[in-house]
């Protein structure tokens, strides 16, 4: 297998960054590094806002990288291509998710599962390259330059700015859905109608399942059933955990905010399973509701790079694709206070043409 190509960093491209945990994102330039011989540079046209990247500007899971290019939903175009590259050519449109390289040789990595690669995949921002020294930036900007084999194609037929949250608000919550085996026909709870909640409807309601939102915004009724939700509980109401108690086979909980996993969990039926995806602070849990119904607590990080795919092409099939609101990158901090205020239909979503166009 090539280790990282070592190649001179020569393409200057305009991006925003935080500069400091908490910081407004300001306009920055970073360099790219020139297409290797399995590389592939990609004119980024639309980057979708992940509540992620909030956490990791306000350092909220500590470690932070800064300066940090936020942005890990890519769709762009391949403009460039290494000598060596086979699965690319110029003009195709493409998808880059939260990660643009791992070790390739550990046992996870093998399994096609790059996103728990047991040395550290190289996360597509507030990362490192597989060098382990030269830090990563993200989609808040114009180009990214990606080895091949960590690039999605993007079927066609999906708007371009519907399919970036697909790389992963949709991945992450297609692939606990499948892994865990949510069958035709189940009842699923979805735990909070953000960019990973809507995606979570949208799948559960094309495998099949009966769907109910649990969400703490009562004014998201409406939109959970067009979404393609059969129920709707506002769960600021306590008497929803005692009415629905024992209710799902299976619940996704995708919220971002410390909240009580106890009362949810309640919500299951005996050997019901509960995947987190949401990564809030740390939120206390107590054993008693797992042992009484051996219910299951579970959690699931993205998916891998063949599972992207399969996430991708199942979307094209059968017409699934984010609710977006586009936005400039200029607009990005107010997205960013907009998202904590709730105040968002279902994923923000940058046009990159507001970084081309020579506006700051
Ligand atoms: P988002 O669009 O901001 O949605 C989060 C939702 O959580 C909100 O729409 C809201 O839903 C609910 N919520 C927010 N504050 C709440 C509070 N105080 N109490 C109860 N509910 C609250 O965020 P997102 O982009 O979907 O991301 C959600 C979480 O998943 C984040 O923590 C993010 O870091 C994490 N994430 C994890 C992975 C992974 O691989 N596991 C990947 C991507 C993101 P309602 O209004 O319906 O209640
Ligand atoms: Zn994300
Ligand atoms: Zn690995």
């Amino acid at each position: 297998m090539d280790t990282l190509v070592e190649s001179k960093v020569t393409l200057k491209t305009p991006a925003y960054a935080a500069k400091a945990a908490k910081a407004q994102l300001m306009p920055w330039l970073i360099e790219r590094r020139e297409p290797g011989p399995h590389d592939v540079l990609i004119d980024i046209l639309y980057c979708g806002v992940c509540h992620s990247d909030i956490h990791q500007v306000k350092n909220e899971w500590g470690g932070s990288i800064f300066p940090m290019v936020p942005g890990h939903e890519i769709v762009g175009k391949v403009v460039q291509v290494g000598d060596h590259v086979k699965k690319w050519k110029p003009g195709h449109i493409v998808g880059v998710g939260c990660f643009v390289d791992s070790c390739r040789r550990c046992e996870a990595c093998r399994a096609g599962e790059e996103q728990y690669c047991e040395i550290g995949m190289s996360a597509t921002y507030n990362g490192y390259e597989q060098d382990r020294k030269t830090p990563t930036y993200g989609g808040y900007s114009t180009r990214i330059t990606v080895d091949e084999n960590y690039v999605l194609s993007i079927p066609k037929g999906i708007p371009l700015e519907r399919a970036a949250p697909l790389l992963c608000a949709g991945i992450t919550t297609y692939s606990p859905l499948k892994h865990f085996g949510l069958e035709a026909g189940d009842k699923l709870g979805v735990v909070g109608l953000g960019g990973l909640g809507h995606m979570a409807v949208k799948f559960g309601h094309a495998f099949g399942a009966h769907v109910t939102v649990l969400s703490h915004s009562p004014g998201k009724r409406d939109d959970a059933l067009a979404l393609g939700a059969d129920d709707f509980l506002v769960t600021k109401d306590e008497a929803v955990f005692k009415e629905n108690a024992n209710r799902f086979d299976f619940i996704i909980d995708t919220i971002s905010a410390p909240h009580d996993y106890n009362a949810y969990l309640k919500l299951l039926r005996r050997d019901g399973i509960m995947v987190l995806v949401g990564l809030p602070d740390p939120t206390p849990l107590s054993a008693g509701p797992l042992i009484v119904k051996r219910r299951s607590l579970a959690g699931s990080m993205i998916g891998g790079i063949r599972e992207t795919q399969e996430m991708l092409d199942f979307c094209g099939r059968h017409g699934v694709a984010a609710d977006v609101e586009v936005i400039s990158i200029q607009e990005i901090n107010q997205a960013y206070e907009r998202m904590l205020k709730n105040d968002v239909r279902y994923r923000f979503v940058i046009d990159l043409a507001s970084l081309k166009s020579g506006a700051p």
